[in-house]
């Protein structure tokens, strides 16, 4: 049977690497639930192969002169720019996000990464420290690339996580070989060409393709420097294990279970946009997402009859046209995970569900088309407390948890009583009690009357058992995939 995409193969030595693989298996429309293309699984000696490309080009990338590899890193963000509708339209049949979202998030976020990066390096971003010790005696510092790194992508952002981990990376000098999630690996070699397109040379962007064990055996791999990873905590723990076992440096993007918290004095129709931005934008499927809601006990139903007209305008549909604003769930596992969970809300957590449940969305009844995808209704559990399982755990679906509180005190410590600390945020029309409240919050991310805004030049990195290091800003540099320490 013919595909829609071209099969992927590993890219190394600036070219697709058709006899990388011996096996293969298909990734799937999550809309549909039909295969588009056949990706090929990288061997270990293909992997083997892509690092030995990044080791001979990185002598040359390396010393190369910033403002050169700025050059080259510019005019990738600008062919990324030109081709966002079709980059776009790859990532919504890949990931199921509609278009409306992949055309005015996804890549326009990963280019205005590549070029922010690209800038600072071109600007003195590499420059080291110099300090006078005596009229005769100077000490400097300097910046130094790291060699080759591993980046693996989760499946919910993938060209904005491989720019996001490849833009210092070749910025500040170093290679990168590069997993996309098995999930949604269609933008990893369209994106190695752009970058050779660009003038990127062959070696110093490879990709590898297949599952946890191709990630396994790169994070092991003794000629890594260092591993950038994105994913859940529980694999973060295994690849930041393995890393140690070699020495090598990390950046942990992880999972998150993020208070969104709503003070007494906010605009209701503020709160109740934000908290639904924090809960269904991308299908719940967002590390930061603010799945557990705190609404003052005295404006709950207030708070509850403005979302529940509220949730009518979200439209599932035809995930390609510019009027639907919710797509389906990535994957059938995933889909299964999410189902699991709201059956727990109801059955065991006796949570009270406010709307959605698990039942299949009302509007697969008129789109055929869509019968076999992965679509959830966006749901809302409230009146829970603090130690049901649909709130103590990430979900990573459009799952709303409403949690009544009395006083803000209180409030924090229960926001604060999770493993977990990526993201947080307060309503407010109280600027100072928000920021109050924000510098009381363990989360390596707060938002004030907002929610998921984050630029390039905003580093981003999670508290507690959510991550260690950051990404984007200046500090990405340094704690991203950028620099010797
Ligand atoms: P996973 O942890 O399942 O997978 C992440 C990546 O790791 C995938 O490429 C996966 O391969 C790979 N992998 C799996 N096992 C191993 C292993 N033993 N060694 C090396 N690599 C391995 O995460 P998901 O893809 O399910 O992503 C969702 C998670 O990502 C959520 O928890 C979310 O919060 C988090 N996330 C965090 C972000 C942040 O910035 N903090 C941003 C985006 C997401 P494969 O998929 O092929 O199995």
């Amino acid at each position: 049977m013919s595909l829609p995409y071209a099969p992927r193969f590993a890219f190394y030595d600036g070219k697709l690497q058709s006899g990388s693989s011996t096996s293969s298996f298909q990734t799937i429309d999550p809309a549909t639930a039909k295969p588009i293309a056949n990706i090929h699984t990288t061997t270990h000696a293909a992997i083997d192969s892509a690092i030995v490309s990044a080791q001979k080009a990185f002598p040359a990338w390396s010393a190369t002169p910033p403002i050169e590899r700025a050059r080259i890193l510019q005019r990738a963000a600008a062919l990324l720019r030109a081709r966002n509708d079709e980059l776009a339209r790859i990532e919504t049949s890949d990931t199921g996000k509609p278009f409306t979202e992949t055309s005015t998030v996804d890549v326009v976020t990963g280019a205005d990464v590549l070029e922010f990066f690209a800038n600072l390096v071109g600007g003195g971003g590499m420059n080291g420290e110099t300090a006078q010790l005596r009229p005769d005696a100077w000490v400097y510092t300097t910046k130094n690339s790291l060699g080759v790194c591993a980046g693996i992508g989760a499946w919910n952002y993938p060209i904005q996580i491989a720019l996001w981990k490849s833009a210092p990376c070749l910025a500040a000098g170093n290679c990168m070989v590069y997993k996309p999630s098995e999930f949604t690996p269609l933008h990893s070699t369209v994106l190695a060409e752009v970058y050779a397109e660009a003038g990127v040379p062959p070696g110093v962007f490879n990709v590898v393709q297949g599952g946890g064990e191709v990630g396994a055996y790169l994070t092991q791999h003794p000629s890594i420097a260092k591993v950038s990873f994105t994913g859940q905590v529980a694999t973060g723990k295994k690849v930041a294990g393995a890393a140690a076992g070699g020495m090598k440096y990390v950046t942990m993007e992880l999972g998150g279970k993020s208070a969104c918290i709503i003070l007494p004095d906010a605009d209701i129709d503020q709160a109740v946009d934000g908290a639904m931005m924090a809960n269904f934008f991308s299908t719940g499927q967002v590390c930061t997402n603010g799945t557990r809601v705190f609404v003052p006990e005295a404006m709950k139903s207030a708070f509850e009859a403005r979302l529940l007209e509220k949730i009518n305008h979200i439209r599932p549909g035809d995930v390609h046209d510019p009027n639907t604003n919710f797509g389906p769930l990535v994957s059938k596992p995933h889909y299964d995970k999410v189902i699991q969970y709201i059956n727990h809300g109801i059955k065991e957590d006796k949570a009270t569900l406010l709307t959605g449940g698990p039942d299949r969305p009302s509007f697969l009844s008129s789109s055929p088309a869509y019968h076999s995808g992965y679509w959830v209704r966006p749901t809302v559990f409230t009146s829970c407390t603090d130690t049901m399982k649909i709130v103590r755990e990430e979900i990573f679906g459009p799952v709303m948890t409403i949690l009544p509180y009395t006083s803000v005190s209180e409030c924090i410590s229960r926001a604060n009583a999770t493993q977990l600390g990526l993201a947080a945020g307060v309503f407010t029309r109280d600027l100072s009690l928000a920021h109050k409240v924000v510098a009381q919050l363990e989360a390596g991310i707060t938002w004030v009357n907002t929610w998921g805004e984050s630029p390039a030049e905003m580093s981003v990195g999670g508290w507690k058992q959510s991550g260690v290091g950051v990404e984007n800003g200046k500090r990405g540099l340094r704690l991203g995939c950028g620099i010797r320490l």
